[in-house]
């Protein structure tokens, strides 16, 4: 019998933001750091520019 349970598979988790502090991408700057919220894709330093806005 083949009991390939054993075999850890990769979920791709990435693109759900379960977890609460994840360290992420701007999407403005590139930079990385460490997301507070699911959905805080900017860090605070272009938050801080302005430049971003929701919607
Ligand atoms: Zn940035």
């Amino acid at each position: 019998m083949n009991d390939m349970s054993d075999i850890a598979v990769p979920t791709k988790d990435e693109e759900r933001d379960i977890v609460t502090q994840k360290t992420r991408k701007c999407l403005l700057c590139g930079t990385q750091f460490a997301s507070e919220w699911a959905g805080e894709r900017v860090c605070k330093k272009c938050k801080a520019t302005a430049a971003w806005r929701q919607g």
